[in-house]
């Protein structure tokens, strides 16, 4: 791994700045630094990771945050070679059997569209609406560029399709619900492919055809498992080793950044200044050559920025809505649980919640990863709230207690009390891709326009998940690098600004 070296021998390293340590930020310093840069990352909290947050206790190991994330970008893979994890990576157990919740019971998830036709899951109309879809979907007769994802799925599948499939897996992987989500924003490749083929099946046959033969892994490598997965230990093993990459020194936790300045005068390097907490009037001694913002958005609205002097307001910023969720995790004697699944995990739609369900779901944890638990126990990680129930994510564990005591008695027959429960309470779990994006988006773009040196990199940009966020802090890594290249040769030619 390298260290930060210096460009040649006359000039210093050039610095920058990350604030949040969060995945995206982590992966963005290493990659920095691997460059020859010289990292310093300011974390709020005491701890690396963000929303990574594996524990291991008393013989179980669990994660309070992602449980899984999938290798969807090239820079996943790299990052992964890169850090020497492939011997750690974990592949859940029979990671196709997945459950969506049907008139109060599980249901396994055909794995694939000719199984879905197969299957009993769906009524026959909307078996015939899937494979007529080419010539029965309906254009969107007000070209509406803030449609929802609800109304997108159901003018190409109809409604059940949006009930029983989308609700619950929209759900279950962003805490929203398809009429707040945005198409365009949350599934951006699907909405392109509306624009492209019109019909969604045909286009994505068309697309299948014609990358055949060229397509390879993002990593190159053909023989990569594919799937989700995670690490011995969790997830947060991932950013413990990006940590100790960076290095103690480059790392500031307990570190909330509340302000940011950037100055151009006539020095060759380091226009910005950042101020923390606790000794918000401190300077943070260093200044930096570009920031690489990570925090979540609604936190950046909370800071102050100033910009040669006068400040640059953020009052631009609109609003982001976040879904709240809990983490329930929970233990069962084996000889407790009378119908336990194998698979994944179970997605529980938001119309169930007429058969007396109230979680949003629930992953097998120990069933997946099995050294998660011990022999007799089954582990299993449980998800409450989202848009569907934000009063109830923040419920007492009590309450929390009972709502899954009752959904896994229901789903799984698990009797009795659970062994062992803990929870976290994430008040901001996902930012909420909704209708109003597109102005999420142009803040952004707005701020790293008129900010010198200012780069955004995250889950609010690109994509919720872990892959996404790699992939976003990677890309905010190589503008600051061709910014850094460019910045050196504008001063040396023409001063500052
Ligand atoms: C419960 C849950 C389950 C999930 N499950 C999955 C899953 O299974 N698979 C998947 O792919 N994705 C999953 N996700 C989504 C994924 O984990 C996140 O989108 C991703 O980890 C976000 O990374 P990030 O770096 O963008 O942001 P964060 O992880 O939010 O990091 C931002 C960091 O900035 C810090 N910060 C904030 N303000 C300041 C400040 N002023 N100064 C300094 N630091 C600051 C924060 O403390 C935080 O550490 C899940 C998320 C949650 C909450």
């Amino acid at each position: 791994m390298a260290s930060p070296t210096t460009d040649n021998k006359q000039k210093p390293a050039k610095r920058v700045a990350i604030v949040g340590a969060g995945i995206s930020g982590c992966a963005a310093a290493y990659k920095l630094k691997l460059h020859g840069l010289n990292v310093t990352v300011f974390e709020a909290d005491g701890r690396v990771g963000g929303k990574l947050r594996s524990v291991s206790q008393d013989g179980l190991i669990w994660d309070e945050g992602a449980n899984t994330m999938t290798e969807s970008d090239a820079d996943v893979s790299s990052l992964i070679d890169d850090l020497g994890l492939r011997d750690k990576q974990q592949f859940p157990i029979s990671q196709h059997k997945r459950y969506i919740v049907r008139d109060g019971k599980p249901v396994l998830i055909p794995s694939n569209p000719i199984a879905l036709i197969r299957s009993s899951f769906l009524s026959t109309q909307s078996k015939l609406h899937i494979l007529l879809e080419p010539f029965l979907w309906k254009k969107n007769i007000s070209s509406d560029l803030a449609e929802s994802v609800g109304g997108f799925f159901q003018r190409h599948f109809g409604k059940e399709v949006v009930e029983y499939l989308i609700d619950p897996v929209v759900a279950g992987t962003s805490g929203g619900d398809p009429e707040s989500l945005s198409m365009r924003y949350a599934f951006p490749e699907l909405w392109d492919l509306e624009r492209r083929f019109g019909s969604i099946i045909s286009g994505a046959l068309q697309s299948r055809i014609s990358s055949k033969g060229g397509k390879r892994s993002p990593s190159g490598n053909s023989k990569r498992r594919r799937g989700s997965f995670s690490f011995l230990g969790g997830m947060q093993t991932l950013t413990d080793a990006l940590c100790k990459e960076i290095g103690p020194h480059g790392l500031n936790l307990h570190s909330k950044v509340l302000e940011l300045s950037y100055n151009c005068d006539d020095k060759a390097f380091g226009n910005w200044s950042i101020y923390c907490a606790p000794d918000k009037n401190k300077q943070f001694q260093q200044s930096f050559d570009a920031v690489i913002m990570t925090a979540p958005l609604g936190n950046v609205k909370e800071m102050k920025i100033t910009k040669t002097g006068s400040p640059f307001l953020l009052n631009f910023i609109p609003e982001v809505s976040y879904m709240p969720v809990s983490v329930i995790i929970s233990t069962f004697k084996k000889e407790n649980v009378k119908q336990p699944l194998e698979g994944f995990g179970v997605l529980v739609p938001a119309k169930e919640q007429e058969n007396g369900l109230k979680t949003l779901g629930t992953l097998f944890s120990s069933m997946m990863f099995p050294d998660r638990a011990s022999e007799d126990l089954y582990l299993y990680t449980t998800f409450v709230g989202g848009s569907r129930n934000k009063e109830l994510a923040k419920a007492s564990r009590d309450e929390l207690k009972q709502i899954v005591s009752s959904d896994l008695r229901q789903l799984l027959g698990a009797e009795g009390e659970p062994k062992f429960l803990t929870h976290y309470y994430w008040s901001k779990a996902f930012p909420l891709y909704g209708h109003n994006y597109g102005s999420v988006i142009e803040a952004i773009e707005k701020m790293e326009k008129e900010l010198p040196g200012y780069f955004y990199a995250g889950n609010h940009k690109g994509g919720l998940s872990v892959g996404k966020a790699i992939s976003s802090g990677c890309k905010a890594a190589e503008s600051v690098i061709a910014y850094l290249d460019s910045y050196s040769d504008e001063k040396l030619k023409d001063g500052c600004c």
